[in-house]
């Protein structure tokens, strides 16, 4: 009998679709969080950009004050050196002239830290360029990234439907009882239902399994389980020995 026709064979077939299944789902379901990143990092590199941007404006609007500050002291300063000519007693002239020296002292200070603010603002201007020149490029970069997140999506989502499509139009062609209970171990455990025997071993749940079991499998009439973990067993080897006509039976 070609294994391939059996209920064993075709549930084997059967499972390896549903592996197939099983990897493009959890590559489906990687992608919306892998979308959500992306856009996440788009957003806290705008905030971060707008900090840059507004710490810029701030140092800008000091400068702007200490200017008008300036501009007020040499005003009266101004004010203060025409009055000198108008005043009427040597007291009120020393006084003016104090008033002056003083403003001038006070223009002295704004003036360096003017200059300091000239000095910070270049500096500031310098790494929000740098900035905006970065976040160009990486952003174009994330942008690119998540359109092909969402092209991949939409891939495998469609993949997905054709594979499902596939499974269906496969069980038709399968013995309901053993499509069922391929279908309710499938479900209740992590990996393969069907597991080989590997050197008198399962490979499900590696314990030894008795022989008549193994010689079960070899007849191939029905579906066998592992006596330990209820999995589906399958010899790899067992038509690769009847084609080189070795006995297929072993004592029990
Ligand atoms: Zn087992």
């Amino acid at each position: 009998m070609d294994m391939l026709n059996t209920p064993l064979g075709l549930l084997l077939a059967l499972q390896e679709h549903d592996l197939q299944i099983e990897g493009v789902a959890a590559q489906l379901r990687q992608l919306p969080e892998q979308i959500e990143g992306g856009k996440r990092q788009i957003e806290q590199g705008r905030v971060d950009l707008e900090q840059v941007r507004k710490a810029t404006t701030q140092l800008q609007m000091a400068r702007k004050e200490k200017e008008l500050e300036l501009q007020t002291k040499e005003d009266l300063i101004r004010k203060h050196t025409t009055e000198l000519n108008s005043v009427k007693s040597n007291e009120a002239y020393r006084a003016l002239c104090g008033e002056i020296d003083r403003a001038k002292a006070e223009k002295s200070v704004l003036e360096d830290a003017l200059l300091a603010l000239f000095d910070q603002i270049d500096r500031q201007q310098a790494i929000l360029k740098q900035e905006e020149q970065h976040w160009k490029g990486r952003e174009a970069e994330l942008l690119k990234q998540i359109q092909a997140w969402q092209a991949e999506q939409e891939q495998r989502t469609q993949e997905l439907k054709q594979l499902e499509e596939v499974r269906a139009a496969r069980t038709q062609g399968i013995a309901a009882s053993a499509l069922s209970q391929y279908e309710r171990i499938h479900a209740g455990i992590r990996g393969p239902a069907i597991v080989a025997i590997k050197g008198e071993i399962c490979s499900g749940c590696h314990m030894r399994l008795p022989p008549h079991l193994i010689n079960e499998v070899k007849r191939d009439q029905a579906l066998v389980f592992c006596n330990i973990c209820a999995r589906i067993l399958y010899l790899p080897e067992s038509r690769v020995a009847a084609d080189r006509g070795e006995p297929g039976v072993v004592a029990e």
